[in-house]
């Protein structure tokens, strides 16, 4: 699938039919989305591989994942009402995703889902509760020997510092999310954020 064909395929996913701001509930943006996964794709880190996406949301990155020829992806979050559009948006762009409920602060989850090989992941920036990327990164890594992850722009030496002896990052990505006005606190129509794609590869 070309790179055109795919972010055209995530564009048509439903969003948060009710977003929750306490879980910084932002769709990543279809471009967004498939500059990503095609790059991961290009990396090698998706055909054929088991790939997992913690705060999965609307699934927009798992469903890519399975597009793109993932051997299987599993989508895990913790909001039921966001699973609901998730599973419908993969049920329409006939994404083959398993979909859990689960919290990724728990523990028990990581053998829950066992090892995968790639991590694809938008987590919470941390806008509403600090570090709240932090248990995303440490499950990442105890998930799989590769993560992509999404993070505001500017993060990159506080996610070495964090991931220091753990992983090195090896890709970096500038990218652009859009964020719509979806909260009360929004003041503007649309509100560019700039992001960076970061690419962790696991120290053995
Ligand atoms: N990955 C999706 C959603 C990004 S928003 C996308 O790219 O579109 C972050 C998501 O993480 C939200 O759906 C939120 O409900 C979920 N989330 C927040 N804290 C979580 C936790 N502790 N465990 C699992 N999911 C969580």
């Amino acid at each position: 699938m070309k790179l055109k064909h795919l972010e055209m395929a995530l564009q048509r996913c439903a969003g948060y039919a009710h977003p929750k701001a306490s879980l910084e509930q932002y769709q990543t943006p279809a471009p967004l989305a498939a500059r990503l996964l095609y790059h991961a794709l290009m990396s090698r880190d998706i055909e054929g591989k088991r790939i997992c996406d913690p705060g999965c949301g609307t699934g927009v990155l798992a469903i890519g994942a399975a597009l793109l020829g993932a051997e299987s992806v599993i989508g895990i979050e913790i909001d039921e009402g966001a699973l609901k559009t998730a599973r419908a948006n993969a049920a329409l762009l006939e994404a083959d995703v398993e979909f859990v409920t689960g919290n990724v602060t728990d523990a028990p989850l990581v053998e829950r889902i066992g090892a995968c090989d790639t991590v694809i992941m938008n987590p919470p920036f941390g806008a509403q509760k600090a570090h709240a990327d932090r248990p995303f990164i440490d499950f990442a890594l105890a998930t799989a020997p590769v993560t992509y992850g999404i993070f505001n722009a500017g993060s990159m030496p506080f996610v070495e510092a964090y991931t220091a002896r753990r992983a090195e990052i090896t890709d970096k990505i500038g990218g652009a999310f859009p964020i719509k006005r979806t909260f009360a606190f929004h003041t503007k129509d649309v509100q560019e954020i700039e992001v960076e794609i970061l690419r962790l590869q696991r120290i053995p």
